[in-house]
């Protein structure tokens, strides 16, 4: 029996770890859930699902997560703030933490569940973006066990010989990684036409159902950027042993080429609920309630190149991880702040690449070795991301 602990069970990466978690009654139980500001959805799975605490991020919404606790007749406890986060993905009684909420306000309790040396799930890819060594330097030291949740680096993960040595391909005999991604819904349209693509046609993914901030991302292709420099972390791999390959129909999720020649591809449905229980029965296998792939419903099996032009932000993530640490902390900020301004209507689709652009180019590289440095660049990037579309982008 796995005690688990769910980071942002209300998002769309959580409900589907509920989902297979209630499949498996006899293999894990929940020690806490967490969300943020979806308090009615969080009580309904703390009913369902009997966590011994329930934690609301945000503690001005405390005494509400209490009264609708009690009027959801909940059993668990309610916690509140940053803290708990942080002790309930590090408490001694939790063997497995699900990381998964979204952007930069997930670093910390992800952090947490690293140095305690967890067993983490890793989807909420920007902790890893942001603070890259100091993670993986932390879950060294602590023996925590990465486990990637991310479709692509699952499947990586998945095609890597078992006695894979972290950061050296070469001894593996691995000539590159090759990082998957569907292209995106803008991937055939015209790109005159950029500039009045609307919120709704950017958050309509043709192949995944996921949050708001990664079907941006993923319209905009940021967010295989920001695989990209995960994958350089999670595997110790360098930019050059990565290769992006745009492959529409989102069937392979990923592949390793060996330097024989041989390419080992994993596939699947498109269904999160598959690296999600994959992480959490490692070595092991489990149900996770995914049809099974037929493969003569596949009518097309394509491949592309990425265009830079038609997906600026993929080349401003790669030369970011290029550069290092402080260009791609800085860039994830950037694009939180830009991608909540397309959603709010303030700027256009065009202009959140750009934003991160001018941002990365408006502040002179500095070296960052702690978690606090990191704090404040993420910080500097927002203020001047803010600033940026201020004085040039608002629509
Ligand atoms: P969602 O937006 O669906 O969910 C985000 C979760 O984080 C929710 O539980 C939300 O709470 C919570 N949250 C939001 N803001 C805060 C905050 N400031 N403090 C604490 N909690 C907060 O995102 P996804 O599930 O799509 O993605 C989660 C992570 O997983 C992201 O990093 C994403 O890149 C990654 N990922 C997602 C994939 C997917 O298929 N969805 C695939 C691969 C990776 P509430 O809803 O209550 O407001
Ligand atoms: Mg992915």
């Amino acid at each position: 029996m796995q005690t688990v602990t769910v980071l942002g069970a209300t998002g769309s990466i959580g409900c589907n770890t509920l989902d297979v978690i209630g499949r498996h009654p006899e293999k894990y139980r929940l020690f806490a859930i967490t969300g943020y500001g979806q308090l009615e959805l969080l009580m309904e799975q703390a009913q369902q699902y009997a966590p011994r605490y329930v934690v609301v991020a945000d503690e001005a919404l405390y005494e509400k997560a209490c009264e609708l606790a009690q009027q959801y007749k909940v059993d668990a406890e309610v916690l509140c703030g940053s803290q708990a986060l942080q002790d309930v993905a590090s408490a001694p009684e939790v063997d497995a933490v699900m990381a998964a909420i979204v952007g930069a306000a997930g670093l910390l309790p992800t952090l947490a569940a690293v140095k305690a040396g967890k067993r983490v799930l890793l989807a909420n890819k920007e902790a890893l973006v942001m603070s890259g060594a100091l993670f993986i330097d932390a879950a060294n030291q602590s023996g925590a066990k990465i486990l990637p949740i991310d479709s692509e680096h699952n499947a990586i993960f998945q095609c890597l010989p078992q006695d894979f040595v972290y950061g050296d391909l070469a001894s593996s005999g691995i000539h590159k990684i090759l990082l998957t991604g569907s292209g995106g819904p803008f991937r055939e349209r015209d790109l005159s036409t950029f500039s009045s693509i609307t919120i709704d046609e950017a958050s309509t993914h043709p192949n995944w159902s996921m949050g708001r901030k990664i079907t941006i991302d993923s319209a905009t292709m940021m967010n295989k950027g920001l695989e990209f420099i995960e994958a350089c972390w999670l595997f110790g791999a360098k930019a050059g042993d990565i290769e992006v390959v745009v492959h529409p129909q989102s069937i392979i999720h990923s592949m390793v080429q060996y330097i024989d020649g041989s390419v080992i591809a994993q596939m699947g449905n498109p269904d999160m609920r598959t690296p999600i229980a994959y992480g959490l029965a490692h070595p092991q296998r489990i149900d996770a309630g995914v049809s099974p792939l037929n493969f003569s419903d596949i009518v097309n099996f394509s491949f592309q190149t990425p265009c830079f032009t038609r997906y600026p932000n993929l080349k401003l993530a790669i030369d970011a991880c290029k550069d290092g640490q402080c260009a791609t902390t800085r860039l994830n900020a950037a694009n939180e702040i830009a991608v909540e301004h397309f959603l709010d209507g303030r700027i256009q689709f065009n202009d959140i690449a750009l934003v991160n652009e001018a941002v990365l180019n408006a502040l002179p590289s500095v070296t960052v070795n702690s978690i606090q440095q990191i704090l404040e660049q993420d910080s500097l990037a927002r203020a001047k991301a803010t600033d940026i579309i201020r004085g040039k982008f608002l629509c």
